[in-house]
Order: C-alpha cells, then structure tokens, then sequence
C-alpha cells in the first residue's frame, strides 16, 4: 500500500462560524464524488451566530452532517427543516435551487460536503431529504455511524448519484479496529475531534489523510476521546469545476449560472422567512477559471 497523503486544511469563517477546509486543497481536488469538505466547529458562536443568508447551488448536492448544536435550514422548494445532532440534511441542488442556514444553538459542530454530481443527472429537479436516524453500530471501541454507503453489514438510507462512503467513527477510551475498504474507492480520514493513529500516522484536527484506490483497510487506533469522518468513493472521472457555490464544467456554465442568480432568475426560486438579505456571487470579471480531472 502506498503511503497516505497528508492534506492540511485552510482555516477560514462562514457566517462567524470558524472552519477547517479540507477540499478542495491545492493537491487533491475530491474523494470520489466528496468535492467540498469544511470542518465547523466545536464552536461557541458569539450572537448573532452563523447566519448565512439566501444564496444558490448548482450541480452537487449539500451534505450536512451535525455532530452538535441545531442549525435551521430553508430553501427555495418551501422545506423549513431544523438539523440536530445525529441527523444530516441532504439538499440536492441539480439544475438550481436556493437556501439559508442559521444556528439555533450557541454550540455547533459540524462537517459541510458537496458531493458533485455526475454528468448524467447533474441537472436534475432539486429536492430536500432529512435523515432523523441513521444506522449505529460498535466496532472495536468505535462508535459507527453510517452516513452514506454501505459498511460492514449496514446500509445508509441516504441516497447517492455515484458509489460513495462515509462514517463517523467516536471513541470514548482506547479502541482499535482495522476498517476493510472496497479497494476500487479513493479514501480520506479527517480527525474532527482529539487525536487518532491511524496507519501509524499521528493525526488531529485540521488533517486529512488520503488513501488512493488500491487500499483494502486501514488500521484506526484511538487512546482517548476521538471523532473522525472516514470517506470514500470510486473516482468520478470527469472534469468538475468548482466556483463559488456552483459546480458545473465549463467556465462558460459558471458565467451563466452568476449572471442568472445576481439578475434574479427564476430558476433558482425564493427563500422564504430568512431575515437578511440573499447573498449576490463575486464579479468573474478577471477570474481565470481551471477545471480539475
Ligand atoms: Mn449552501
């Protein structure tokens, strides 16, 4: 097995809410179809907490995943959903749709992904699904929870466009397991909490280990409190651009798409009920635009 790649998040902050942003990074663009991965949190939010006003998605679907706090979320279709921990909103953006995200609560942990859709449905009607409930189970001190895919005799009831994992794992004290992989997925381990060794490698927040294709297990060993999000997927060959809040192929689609949402258009609706103004895109006006395999 090759040696893991260690990718080093930017740190930033979305709507007062500090982040850890692990992809896109300069090396490694996605995990399968995984494009987007921000670690929020913990976090005590000062008043008026996270507030991120209306603004649109194209061509990926939004991956909420709370481990602790309550955001409420409201998009274009009409859905008004509070998130609480344990639970993950599925937002499917497709042709275009638009929402707003504002905490409840002061404490908030979370991991934010966008997984880019493939070609062939990436402009799709958009839909919004919530999962109250997701399988559990204990390995080897870990306590799994299924979040996407299949593992170890569970499947998530959270649908996918293209063959995906994820999985957070939590120990409380020592625990150890050797997780086994389907060898044709790319992996990556982000440690979201304390610290783990995993491969032998020491990691903490603010570090993404990735696997590439060919790896059949990877050995997790915790000696405290730990948490961390193993994610997977077989690697979608296509060229995804990423910009702002849209995923799309060419720089032509982008132009489209900014032009669209800051005139107003129609196709990405209204969201209803968020108190503060919806959130134009930047001005592509001198911005070269790269597309990444
Ligand atoms: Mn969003």
């Amino acid at each position: 097995m090759r040696a893991p790649e260690r990718i080093s998040a930017k740190t930033g902050d979305v709507g007062g809410l500090p982040i850890r942003r692990a992809l896109p990074s300069t090396g490694r663009r996605r995990i399968g179809a995984w494009c987007f991965l921000d670690h929020a949190g913990p976090a005590t939010l000062t008043a008026p907490g996270m507030r991120v006003g209306p603004h649109p998605h194209t061509g990926l679907q939004t991956f909420s995943w709370l481990i602790e706090g309550e955001i409420l979320h409201r998009d274009s279709l009409g859905s008004e959903q509070v998130l609480r921990a344990g639970q993950i909103n599925l937002m499917t953006a497709g042709r275009g749709i638009s929402h707003s995200e504002e905490s409840l609560s002061e404490r908030l942990h979370l991991a934010q992904l966008w997984i880019a859709l493939p070609d062939a449905v990436r402009h799709c009607e958009p839909r919004f699904e919530h999962f109250a409930t997701l399988p559990q189970q204990s390995l080897g001190g870990f306590d799994l929870t299924l979040l996407q895919g299949s593992f170890a005799g569970q499947t998530s009831p959270v649908p996918a466009a293209s063959p995906l994992l994820g999985i957070d794992l939590a120990c409380a004290s020592a625990a150890a397991n050797e997780f086994a992989l389907d060898p044709s997925f790319e992996h990556g381990v982000m440690v979201l909490d304390g610290a783990l060794e995993i491969e032998g490698e020491h990691v903490e927040p603010g570090t993404l280990l990735y696997f590439a294709p060919g790896t059949e297990r990877i050995i997790v060993r915790g000696s405290g409190p730990a948490r961390a999000l193993l994610l997977g997927g077989a690697p979608l060959e296509e060229p995804v651009l990423l910009w702002w809040n849209f995923v799309a192929r060419t720089g032509e689609e982008v132009a489209q798409y900014t032009a669209e949402w800051n005139a107003g258009d129609a196709k990405f609706g209204e969201v209803h009920g968020f108190e503060g103004p919806r959130l134009l895109a930047p001005d592509l006006a001198g911005l070269h635009l790269k597309g990444s395999i």
